[in-house]
């Protein structure tokens, strides 16, 4: 059985990322860092999600000696220009409060629309993921070896989705910002879609459906 570590303790992008693999090869086994407890935590220092992004999976393949995956993703509001970006999942302050981070964006939304008549409502959730092989690994070809040193390059995969902000939150599907994104060519928010409609047009779907075909020729 071959193995990749995802950067995440989190069980729904693992069970995720492993149905998406398994639908294209049976002989892949997804861990998690729960299987690495010892692992210290990675700061997310980079500017960029593909810094981050970088930074996790990097970590994680030294650490473990696996091929290892990681994602950041955030969302990007055009009026705000970018924000609240790298710094979605604590933009109110403590991390990972979405209904604090959902609201921040709304008043500083409405603070917009007191002051102009028309505000540019769009905004795009955007989700890097990276590629990262402990160094010596034989997985690498010499093309991706390109120092020659052992140290095969990583592999980075983008996915965007993009759509409109609305004034107040709808629905309880999803999480984060999800309550108040209406996807573009879409009338329901991304909170009211169901997970399988969100994963096929979402961000991370979209990184990860790229991203898998090449982990797995690589593996
Ligand atoms: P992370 O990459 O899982 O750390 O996510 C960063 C933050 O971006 C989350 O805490 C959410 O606030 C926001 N975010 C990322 N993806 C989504 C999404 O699909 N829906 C809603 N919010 C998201």
């Amino acid at each position: 059985m071959k193995k990749v570590v995802l950067a995440t303790r989190n069980l729904g992008k693992i069970a995720e990322f492993e149905r998406l693999l398994t639908e294209l090869a049976s002989d892949i086994k997804v861990l998690g860092l729960a299987d690495f407890p010892d692992m210290p935590d990675v700061e997310e220092t980079g500017s960029t999600l593909t810094e981050n992004a970088l930074l996790k999976s990097r970590a994680v393949a030294a650490f473990t000696g696996l091929p290892a995956l990681a994602d950041d993703s955030g969302l990007f509001v055009n009026a705000l220009n970018g924000d609240p970006g790298v710094f979605s999942a604590r933009w109110a302050g403590s991390h990972g409060d979405d209904q604090a981070n959902t609201a921040k964006v709304l008043a500083q939304m409405a603070e917009l629309a007191a002051k102009v008549s028309t505000v540019d409502r769009s905004a795009s959730f955007r989700c890097a993921i990276a590629l990262s092989f402990p160094k010596g690994d034989p997985a690498g070809d010499s093309e991706r070896d390109s120092e020659g040193d052992g140290e095969i390059g990583d592999l980075i995969e983008i996915g965007e989705m993009k759509g409109q902000l609305i004034e107040a939150p709808r629905g309880s599907g999803g999480f984060g910002y999800d309550p108040i994104f209406i996807p573009d060519g879409y009338s329901l928010t991304s909170a009211e879609l169901s997970a399988h409609e969100k994963d096929a047009i979402s961000h991370r779907g979209r990184a990860m459906r790229a991203i898998a075909p090449i982990l797995i020729e690589l593996l």
